[in-house]
């Protein structure tokens, strides 16, 4: 019996649509698992998008290693050349270097885009974004209710 990879490799033969995000290729499709990374469902399986671009274009991953992102890469990202093989633990260490770096969405933290609240760091554009959907919101409501 064929494993996954080969089963991908030589049976997969579309690319992943994919919309370009600065320097990264961020996954066109919708789902996205909690921590923000790709999914793409291939015959009735859930595979990460990230590890399956690398299987349909690089081929088998060793036993035991992982397919990393580049450093500061969004989590959607499947832009072949910011994937890198490498061991469970530099995946770690990296995702918490990352965490101190960048936020969730991948924006990087200097100082002029982040601020310390309650101990965590927060993300201006993040924040940004936030607060014109609560404004949006609130708009929306009002508008409801002066309607009625
Ligand atoms: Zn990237
Ligand atoms: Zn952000």
């Amino acid at each position: 019996m064929k494993n996954d990879s080969e089963e991908i490799a030589s049976s997969y033969d579309k690319y992943l649509p994919y919309v370009v995000d600065n320097e990264c290729h961020r996954l066109a499709l919708k789902s996205r698992d909690r921590s923000g990374y790709g999914i793409i469902k291939h015959r009735g399986k859930n595979h990460y998008a990230h590890r399956f671009q690398w299987l349909k274009m690089r081929g088998a991953i060793p036993e035991g290693l992982e397919i990393l992102h580049a450093k500061g890469c969004f989590r959607d990202c499947i832009r072949i050349e910011h994937l890198s093989v490498n061991t469970h633990q530099a995946n770690i260490d990296q995702i918490k270097q990352d965490a101190k770096q960048f936020c969730r969405v991948g924006h990087e933290l200097n100082r002029t885009n982040s601020y310390k609240y309650n101990g965590s760091t927060i993300c201006k554009l993040c924040k940004a974004k936030q607060l014109v959907e609560i404004a949006r919101h609130k708009r929306e409501l009002k508008t409801r209710a002066s309607s009625q």
